[in-house]
């Protein structure tokens, strides 16, 4: 049956991991996929997380089958933490959450849903944005277009965002994200926020905002801006969440599809065609994550260790960003790291081309996405001299 299958390029990220994690060269330095990093180079399990885990692994009594849409619980402890700034959004009962696989998982199933009740609309995803945005939506057939997120430069370009979006269709689908923005690290400033919103609200567009970073770009209550300004302002959106980065839950698979309605009648219902997607898909999201998630932002002193941790991280990844930015100024090349000087969160793009990309791998087993992203927090006080002489060497500067 699959005899004439042909070949195909493997995932550009995981297969730059693989790639990584084979090579044996002592100064290698993966610069590659989106997981935080402590100074040691180390992704840890968080003190939070491990003491959950213990404690509900020493409770469980049974592993039988839970809902399609997963534990209302975690759903509800995503929702108060997402909207703790906007509590009449709760209070009005419009809005619901169904847990899924992963913030991937809260991306598909809102493309599933757009693809089964309202297939003709269009989905404007940004250029550049995660691949993965793509990949999803063009999977399933959904019509796809993309709007500009940078000038001709290479920076961030709020005017021609704008300018784009203000020509998008009345009623199409516009992805954003949230905060810590994937490739770039350039978030909206609250101001550019208000001002997208105004355009979103004319054109009765429909908002889904990939939330993938909360509280790693600058605070949990700061990353949420855009989320709670639009859900309060608008009837309808989705808000596609993962716990994968701020719980360090990656393989656990943790995520949250947010559910914003007219009323609470009118969630209820999207969230029942949602759990009906799913049920098809994949039967049911896996618990052991998001009980974990669950019993931290239960507990009020698990909560505290959480946040406190998750605070650390942040201000590590800020303190790469400045390092990177001070040695590439002491080296003489801060032109091709802009990007970082401005940026927030995990990743920031640098001004490099493809070849220069690979030789980076090649010659100086230094592992960066072939788009230019590079992960932020690869980036320690052990290898920043090297990173950036070696990426100062292949620019050729
Ligand atoms: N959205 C964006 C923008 C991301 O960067 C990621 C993770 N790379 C995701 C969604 C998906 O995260 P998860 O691992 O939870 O599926």
């Amino acid at each position: 049956m699959f005899d004439n299958l042909e070949w195909i390029s493997p995932d550009p990220i995981l297969s730059l991991s693989e790639k990584f994690i084979e090579d044996r060269n002592p100064r290698k330095v993966d610069l590659g996929i989106g997981l935080y990093k402590n100074s040691n180079g180390i992704t840890p399990i968080m003190e939070s997380v491990k003491i959950a885990e213990k404690y509900l692994v020493s409770q469980a009594e049974d592993k039988v089958y839970k809902g399609s849409v997963g534990l209302d619980g975690y759903c509800n402890k995503i929702i108060s933490l997402l909207y703790k700034d906007a509590p009449e959004i709760i209070a009005e009962e419009r809005v619901t959450a169904a847990q899924t696989v992963g913030g991937t998982g809260a991306v598909r199933l809102a493309a599933e849903l757009i693809k089964s009740y309202s297939p003709r609309r269009i989905v404007w995803i940004c250029d550049p944005t995660w691949e993965n945005h793509r990949g999803i939506f063009s999977h399933l057939g959904v019509n796809i277009r993309s709007y500009p997120y940078l000038n001709e430069k290479g920076e961030f370009s709020f005017d021609c965002m704008i300018e784009s979006i203000s020509k998008i269709p009345f009623e199409d689908i516009l992805v954003l994200h949230g905060c810590g923005h994937n490739p770039t690290g350039y978030d909206l400033t609250n101001n550019q926020w208000m001002h997208l919103l105004e355009i979103v609200k004319e054109k009765r567009i429909f908002p889904i905002i990939d939330m993938a970073y909360h509280g790693l770009a600058d605070n949990l209550n700061k990353d949420s801006y855009g989320v709670n300004l639009f859900s309060e302002q608008l009837d309808e959106m989705f808000v596609a969440y993962s716990c994968s980065k701020n719980f360090g839950l990656y393989r656990d698979r943790v995520g949250a599809l947010v559910i914003l309605g007219k009323n609470k009648d009118h969630c209820s219902k999207i969230k029942l065609h949602a759990s009906n997607l799913a049920r098809v898909n994949y039967s049911s999201p896996p618990i052991h994550g998001a009980s974990i998630v669950n019993e931290v932002l239960s507990s009020n002193e698990l909560y505290q260790i959480w946040a406190a941790e998750l605070e650390r991280m942040t201000t590590r990844v800020k303190g790469a960003r400045k390092m990177l930015v001070r040695e590439s100024s002491e080296q003489g090349c801060s032109e091709i790291f802009l990007g970082a000087a401005r940026g927030e969160g995990l990743f920031s793009t640098i001004l490099l081309n493809l070849n220069e990309i690979r030789r980076l791998k090649e010659v100086y087993n230094i592992y960066m996405l072939e788009i230019g992203r590079i992960n932020i927090s690869g980036i320690n006080k052990n290898n920043i001299e090297y990173v950036v002489s070696a990426i100062k060497q292949v620019a050729g500067t």
